[in-house]
Formats: C-alpha cells, sequence, structure tokens
C-alpha cells in the first residue's frame, strides 16, 4: 500500500481529526467535489440533473458506526422519506446503505430489524436497497444480514470487494441465492493477511470475479453491477461481455458522483446502464477522506482550496 493511502485512510479512522477538519471552511468547499452538498434536497437535485442524461442513481445517506439504538431508527426513517421523495419525483433511484449506520455495532438483530424496514419500503416503490461491505470485522455479520434479508426480499444487494482473498468463495455462495451484486475493489486499511497489497492483484482479482458476474448476468442468475472508475477495466469487461453474448442492458456500471464524469456520459450515451452514488449529509470526514486515499493527487485539490482562502 502507497504511503499517501496508508495515512490517509489511518486519518479516516480519527475522531479528533473528524472534529477538528470538518470545521474547515476550505475542507467543507472541497468535499463539493464528490457531493452535491449535505442536504436530501442536494442529493435529489443532482439524481435529477443526471436523470437528463440517462444516468439513474443510488443515494446514500453519509454516516457509520452509529451506537446508539434511536439514532438508528431516525437514520432508518429518514431513507423512508428519501424513498417517498424520490419517488414522488419520478426518479430512478436505489439507495445504498452501511450496515453499521443502521447499528450493527449494537447487535445484529437491531441492524436486521432496520434493514427489514427499508427493504419493505424500497419494495413498495419497486426500489433495490444495495447492503454496502465495510472493514473486514464487519464482514461475516453483513453476509449473515444479506443472506436473512435476501430469504425475505428479492429487492436487496451486496457489496464485495475484490481486495479480499476471501471474496472468491463468498461470491460463490452468494450466487446460490439468485442475489444481486456490486463488485469494488475496496476501500478499507487491510492487513495483508486478508487483503491483496498490491494494486495489480486487486485489479487482477476485479477482472476473474468481473467473469463470473458476467456469466451470471448473462444466465439471468444475479443482477450485476461493477462499481468502477477504472477505464481500461470497464473496456475490458465490455469486451469480454460482448464476446460471451452478454447483452449491454444485463449488467450496469456503477460510479460516485463527481468521479469520471465523462465516462460516466459516455457510457449512458452509447447504450450502457450507468448508476451514480449520490452521498449527502454532514457526518462526510472517514467517507471524503476514502476518496482521497483513492487517489492522493485529490489532496492537491483540497491544498488549492486553502490556498484561495
Ligand atoms: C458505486 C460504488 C459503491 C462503492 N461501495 C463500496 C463499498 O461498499 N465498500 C468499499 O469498500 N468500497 C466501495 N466503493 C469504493 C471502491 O472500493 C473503490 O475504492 C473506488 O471505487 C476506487 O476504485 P476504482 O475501481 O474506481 O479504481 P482505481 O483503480 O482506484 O482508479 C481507477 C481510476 O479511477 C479514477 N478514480 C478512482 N477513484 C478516484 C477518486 N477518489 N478521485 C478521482 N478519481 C478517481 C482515477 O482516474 C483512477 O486512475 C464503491 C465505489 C463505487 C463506485
Amino acid at each position: 500500500m502507497g504511503l499517501a493511502r496508508a495515512v490517509l485512510l489511518k486519518g479516516s479512522e480519527s475522531r479528533w481529526l473528524a472534529d477538528q477538519l470538518s470545521r474547515r471552511r476550505f475542507i467543507r468547499r472541497a468535499t463539493t467535489r464528490f457531493m452535491p452538498g449535505e442536504s436530501m434536497e442536494d442529493a435529489l437535485g443532482a439524481a435529477r440533473s443526471l436523470g437528463e442524461s440517462g444516468i439513474t442513481s443510488i443515494l446514500t445517506l453519509l454516516g457509520e458506526n452509529v451506537d446508539d439504538a434511536e439514532a438508528t431508527e431516525g437514520v432508518t426513517g429518514e431513507y423512508l422519506t428519501l424513498l417517498g421523495r424520490a419517488a414522488d419525483s419520478g426518479l430512478d433511484a436505489d439507495i445504498s446503505v452501511k450496515p453499521t449506520h443502521l447499528g450493527l455495532d449494537l447487535g445484529f438483530d437491531v441492524a436486521a430489524r432496520n434493514l427489514r424496514a427499508l427493504a419493505a419500503g424500497a419494495a413498495g416503490r419497486g426500489r433495490t436497497v444495495v447492503v454496502d461491505m465495510e472493514s473486514t470485522p464487519y464482514c461475516d455479520p453483513t453476509l449473515d444480514l444479506y443472506q436473512v434479508l435476501r430469504a425475505e426480499y428479492a429487492n436487496v444487494g451486496i457489496c464485495l470487494q475484490s481486495y479480499l482473498y476471501r471474496s472468491r468463495a463468498d461470491l460463490e455462495d452468494l450466487l446460490t441465492l439468485a442475489p444481486i451484486i456490486r463488485l469494488v475493489k475496496g476501500a478499507y486499511k487491510e492487513p495483508a493477511d486478508l487483503a491483496y497489497p498490491r494494486k495489480a492483484d486487486v485489479d487482477a482479482s476485479f477482472l476473474r470475479l468481473s467473469q463470473t458476474l458476467l456469466e451470471a448476468a448473462r444466465d439471468g442468475t444475479a443482477g450485476v453491477a461493477f462499481g468502477t472508475h477504472d477505464t481500461d477495466m470497464i473496456a475490458e469487461i465490455n469486451r469480454r461481455a460482448a464476446e460471451m453474448g452478454c447483452p449491454r442492458e444485463s449488467y450496469e456500471f456503477q460510479m460516485l458522483y463527481g468521479i469520471q464524469r465523462e465516462l460516466q456520459m459516455r457510457l449512458a450515451a452509447s447504450g450502457y446502464r450507468m448508476r451514480v452514488l449520490i452521498s449527502y449529509g454532514a457526518y462526510w470526514f472517514p467517507w471524503y477522506m476514502r476518496r482521497l486515499a483513492e487517489r492522493p493527487a485529490n489532496v492537491g485539490f483540497v491544498l488549492r482550496n486553502m490556498l484561495r482562502g
């Protein structure tokens, strides 16, 4: 792992840094590159304008590791309101949720109760709830949560991370459930006995897992999304899909708001399904640090904002 990435990921875990930096105006201004704003209305507005270019959305309220049961109910309530508002606006918008935001630290049953309420609310509106994958201590309970929820609802998805050695086995298990899967590379600081330390290996793992997912997409045995901004990876996935007779409409690309905008437009205009994850909310610090870690050159962008005063 590069030094800059390691430092930024370590920083993302610091509550002290979060308190200090979240108040700085230049940091807040720099976040607008990756999020349209802190309010639900900002997120819905961004979804509306992406929709005009044929790009659909996934909305997420920023937050993680909530350790107060009442607060997790508040989070669930906010998501239900969001689903309602998005439906009223006629938006093609799913939601993406972190298990620890729904109370996984308080116990499996708390998170399961909240997730069940979201799955029911989303099902009533024909929408999907995707369960994010957080750091490795949460991997097993998140997969268990998915298994329990998937037995009750078809409109739930889960994220898998190609940097983890275990993801091949997890994928094989999940495929028995007719799942919805989003494949990503992985955004957390993980030890070398659990995750590939070298980027080239993470990329190779992503391609191997993609191949299996494309077969599932072609055969209609899974809902498949590739969450990546990697131009070469996307070209290779599309090449393989065409070669194996997997239609464009049978899988989806997902990217983060503000990253690779031109590529997003190009894919949508070429008939690929393109969905953009739009984050909003006040609790953006750890999430924002992980975005910087993905591309330490982004720190230059923050510094330029600082110099602008
Ligand atoms: C929809 C979606 C959902 C996700 N959900 C999860 C999740 O649940 N759990 C999890 O661990 N991770 C999640 N991630 C993050 C993911 O794991 C990666 O950290 C992130 O997508 C960067 O990897 P990449 O595949 O884009 O490729 P990389 O190889 O990291 O980057 C490829 C290229 O993309 C561009 N790029 C990538 N990141 C940035 C950035 N931050 N700023 C500017 N340019 C950039 C650059 O041009 C770079 O050269 C999600 C990502 C997406 C898109």
